[in-house]
């Protein structure tokens, strides 16, 4: 009854708030898909508050819900759903095989002390017999029972074979999901969830041993107007040779990362400030000297630039503080004209303390 009740609740909840989302996509012009369907459900329920953000930004730019952008929304926030659900789905599988494997071996070892229960009664039987015939008989029971164990012994082999088989395949699905779950679809990159545990792991590495830990904060540069004039295609592929470029130019223990739509992010460990915006400044120069082309049909995209926020982790500070201050920094390579390096502490140094004389 109050299950029923329940359901009816969450029922009209649920109605309500699919109207709201067909409402608000109408209001905007944005096609019902599945995909935007899904997304402005989202919204509506208000499970995620960077989404909300998203879209207030969207609705106050000039262009408003382009289809691009509507495409973007949906990478951005509903990927992560869909692994979590691979994830859970794997997780599902694994408890149920740990059932099933658990009680097979409950079995086994009940079957197993009735065996033995059953050979030391024989054996006690053995002791206080005199006559053959009688003898004949337990041999052959012992025969029997011995037969029925290995009989037994060797289903429960082929059984568990196949489970374990089951549990390697599992272990492989698992690992996909995982691999999925912090990986970016477009540039290969890990993507920002994968970006924040490396940076909560390296900040913790930094402050144990006391080396120095740089981030940089990297962003196209006037991207949109990129993708407004060559379309959303080739925006695409300058994404990926972008990725690439980062990806090349870093070494070893490094993390290159896709942080969001046309922004990466770079963790640089054992560098400081000063190396690190060295690192960046031969970055920015090789993105701004290599032209852009589309070969197959000889169409010169003239170049893109990037700006770079540079910080370098200070003792005690947390990562979200250190990114703050990096982008802060991108902020002021942007405002100084764009296809500039700016670091955190020359940002930090020009701002003007104003103080209570
Ligand atoms: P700024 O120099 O100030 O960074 O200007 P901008 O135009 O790059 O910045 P803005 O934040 O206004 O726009 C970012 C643009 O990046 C919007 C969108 O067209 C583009 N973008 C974001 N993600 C993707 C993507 O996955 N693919 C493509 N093609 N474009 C994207
Ligand atoms: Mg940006
Ligand atoms: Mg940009």
């Amino acid at each position: 009854m109050r299950e029923d009740a329940m359901d009816d609740e969450s029922t009209v909840r649920a109605s309500r708030l699919a109207e709201q989302a067909l409402m608000a996509m109408q209001a905007r012009g944005i096609p019902p898909t599945p995909e935007n369907f899904a997304i402005w459900y989202l919204h509506q329920s208000g499970g995620n508050p960077a989404l909300g953000r998203a879209i207030a930004a969207i609705d106050k730019s000039e262009a408003g819900f382009t289809p691009a952008r509507s495409a973007e929304l949906c990478r951005t926030y509903t990927a992560g759903t869909d692994h979590s659900r691979q994830i859970q789905q794997v997780s599902d599988r694994v408890s149920g095989l740990v059932d099933e494997v658990t009680s097979k071996l409950g079995l086994a070892t009940s079957q197993t002390r009735d065996y033995s229960e059953r050979l030391s009664s024989l054996g006690s039987g053995i002791s206080s017999v005199i006559d053959p015939g009688e003898l004949v008989g337990l041999v052959r029971e012992l025969e029997n029972q011995t037969e029925l164990m290995r009989q037994r012994a060797g289903k429960l082999e082929v059984e568990l074979e196949r489970n374990s088989r089951e549990i390697n395949d599992l272990k492989g699905d698992l690992a996909n999901a995982r691999r999925a779950a912090t990986t970016d679809p477009l540039t290969g990159l890990g993507n920002r969830k994968l970006f924040d545990d490396v940076f909560a792991e390296e900040a913790l590495e930094a402050t144990a041993t006391g080396a120095p830990l740089s981030l940089l904060v990297t962003d196209i540069d006037h991207f949109k107007l990129f993708n407004d004039r060559h379309g959303h295609q080739i925006g695409d592929a300058v994404l990926k040779l972008v990725a690439d470029k980062l990806k090349r130019s870093v070494k070893g223990r490094d993390t290159v990362a896709r942080f969001g739509g046309e922004e990466f992010v770079v963790l640089l460990p054992q560098t400081d400030e000063v190396a690190a915006a060295k690192l960046a400044d031969q970055l920015r120069g090789e993105i701004a000297k290599s032209r852009l082309v589309v070969r197959n049909r000889g169409q010169d995209l003239g170049k893109v630039t990037i700006s770079i926020g540079v910080a370098e982790l200070q003792p005690g500070e947390t990562p979200d503080t250190c990114f703050r201050r990096a982008d802060q920094a991108l902020y002021s390579a942007k405002h100084a004209g764009r296809n500039k390096v700016m670091a955190a502490s020359i940002v930090a140094a020009e701002v003007p303390e104003v103080a209570a004389a």
